[in-house]
Formats: C-alpha cells, structure tokens, sequence
C-alpha cells in the first residue's frame, strides 16, 4: 500500500441549483439547495483512499456543524485526519450557483483553510513517513512551501495541482517533483493557450509537467524527453467536477505503488473517466476494483 499525505484545503460547497442565475440586485427563486464535501485538498484525499492509498490529510476545518460532517466525509473514505485541525471560526465554504444550463459562479470563502499558514507539531513526521506530498493552492502559500521543503528534505515526491492560480514563491518550484495543472492553469501560469506550448515553458521551472486535457486526456512534458499525450476513455460525461482532483490523486497512488508514468496516467485516466459519468464530487469517486476493471 503507497502513503499519500495531502496538505490543502476541505471546504463545504453550498450548491443552489436556480433556472437562471441573479443578477446584481435581482432575487430569484431556485430549484434546489445541497450541501457537499469538497475542496481540492480532501478531494484529491478522497479520490487516493478510495483507490487504495493509506491517506493522512493536513490542514483545519471550523468548529462548526460543516467542520464535523467535512472530517466524517474524510474518515468514511478511510482517510486519517489526525492531522485535520479544528480550528476556532467557520470551515472553508464554496458557494456555489449552477443555473440549467448548467453554467456556474462561485465564491470560495477559505474559512479554516485561511488558517493553515504552516506545518504543526506531527506534520513534517506525516510527511516523512509518505512515499508521495499531494499539493494545491487552496490554503496559504506559506504552508505549501513548507511541505514541499519537508518532502524534499525526506526525499518524499511532491506533487502540485497548481490552483486556484497565483504568483508561485520563487523557490517552490525547486521543491516539486510533478506539477499537475489542467489547460486552463497552464495557459494562465504561462500565457501560452497551446497545451505543448505551455508545458514547454512550464519545463523551465519545473522538472516534469502533466497537463489534463479534459475529454482529450492528458500531455506528459519532462525535460530531455519528447511530449506525449495519453488518451481519455470515451465516455458520456453528466458531471465533471472534481475530475482534475480524481486524475492528480489517482496518479499519486499509481505512481507511489511504482508504475511507469505512461501507465500511471492512463489509469489515472480510467479512473477520471468513471468519476465524471457520476453526478457528485467525492461521491463520484471510484473505488480500486472499479478502477481496475476500467484500465483493464
Ligand atoms: P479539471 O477537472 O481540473 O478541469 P480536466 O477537465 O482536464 O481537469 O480533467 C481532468 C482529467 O479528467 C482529464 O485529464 C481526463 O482524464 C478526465 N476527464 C475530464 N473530462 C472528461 C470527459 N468528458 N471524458 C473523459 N475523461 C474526462
């Protein structure tokens, strides 16, 4: 079994599902309010249990009614929250308005995650006792570098989903083994629309790049090597949310357990292809056998 830690953020999404979204000023009546797990750190902490990784997450959730259900959701996915601190205030909150044609707009509120300003008392330990360090930019960028530089100084892979996307320290790149950013993060870290193009100049900063592709699948980049891109399943998708989280945190788990990087995305690609044919973020996970059968 490969050991991921994740240090990132957990947040509550407040969905409200409306005909037509409100303009400034405008009150309109919606269709349906859900509360659901998220945040790309417990996501991508999710998405490696359920395929078989031993999983400790870093990071806070609120003393709030959210902070509670945001940890059972972590500990029903058999991830170790020891490291989840519950901090005085609210838990992270994304509010979020989906109108029918499925459009959206959000406000993430960080909450607790606002408060994972660096690593505490257990944590460098965590993450020495890791094969692979899942990153995102959903807590302050102060605590990602020190993870990173834990990682490195314990000879622990680091991985970086780089979003939401902003002006990255100077020597955080040093620290990272594998950035993950999806076209959009590519485009908007390098002001390169072209996929290769982006990679290409990603490579000056960061050793090895794979960018998703969404239906098109996914580009691998490293230096001294050719590009090459490994194909999505086929598939009819009804909700794509969280499928970036599912690919980075299957890719984590295939490449922690030693499989050659080709074969890591693919299967990190079957996985990502079954978890957007699912309505749900966390809940459209899969688990290892179905993971499996899919790649096979
Ligand atoms: P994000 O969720 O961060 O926007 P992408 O849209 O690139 O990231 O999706 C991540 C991965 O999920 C892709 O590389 C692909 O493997 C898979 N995926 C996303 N959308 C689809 C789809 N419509 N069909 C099949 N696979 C998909």
């Amino acid at each position: 079994m490969t050991a991921i830690t994740v240090l990132g953020s957990a947040n509550m999404d407040l969905v409200a599902y409306v005909p037509k979204a409100p303009r400034l000023g405008e009150t309109v009546t919606g269709r349906e309010f859900r509360t659901v797990p998220g945040g790309k750190g417990a996501n991508q902490a999710v998405a490696a249990a359920r395929l078989g990784a031993r999983v400790a997450m870093i990071g806070a959730v609120g003393a709030d009614a959210f902070g509670v259900r945001l940890r059972s959701a972590l500990t029903a996915a058999g991830v170790d929250t020891c490291g989840l601190r519950t901090v005085e205030g609210a838990s992270g909150t994304a509010h979020i308005t989906v109108d029918d044609e499925g459009g959206n707009s959000i406000i993430v509120i960080p909450g607790a995650n606002g408060l994972v300003t660096g690593l505490e008392s257990g944590d460098e330990e965590r993450i020495a006792a890791s094969g692979t360090l899942l990153l995102q930019l959903e807590v302050p960028l102060s605590a990602v570098a020190a993870a990173a530089r834990a990682a490195r100084a314990h000879g622990v892979r680091t991985v970086l989903t780089p979003a939401p996307v902003q002006p990255l320290p100077p020597d955080l790149p040093d620290a990272v083994d594998l950035l993950v950013p999806n076209e959009h993060e590519a485009a908007a870290l390098t002001g390169l629309t072209d996929p290769r193009q982006a990679a290409a100049a990603l490579l000056e900063r960061f050793p090895e790049v794979v960018v998703t592709l969404g239906a098109a699948g996914a580009l691998h980049a490293a230096r001294g090597q050719e590009p090459y891109t490994v194909p999505a399943p086929r598939v009819r998708a009804v909700d794509t949310t969280a499928a970036g989280d599912t690919f980075a945190g299957a890719l984590a788990v295939a490449l922690g357990e030693g499989r050659p990087m080709r074969e890591a995305m693919a299967w990190a690609a079957a996985a990502a292809a079954l978890s957007v044919q699912r309505p749900g973020a966390q809940d459209a996970m899969p688990g290892r056998a179905d993971a499996d059968a899919a790649f096979a």
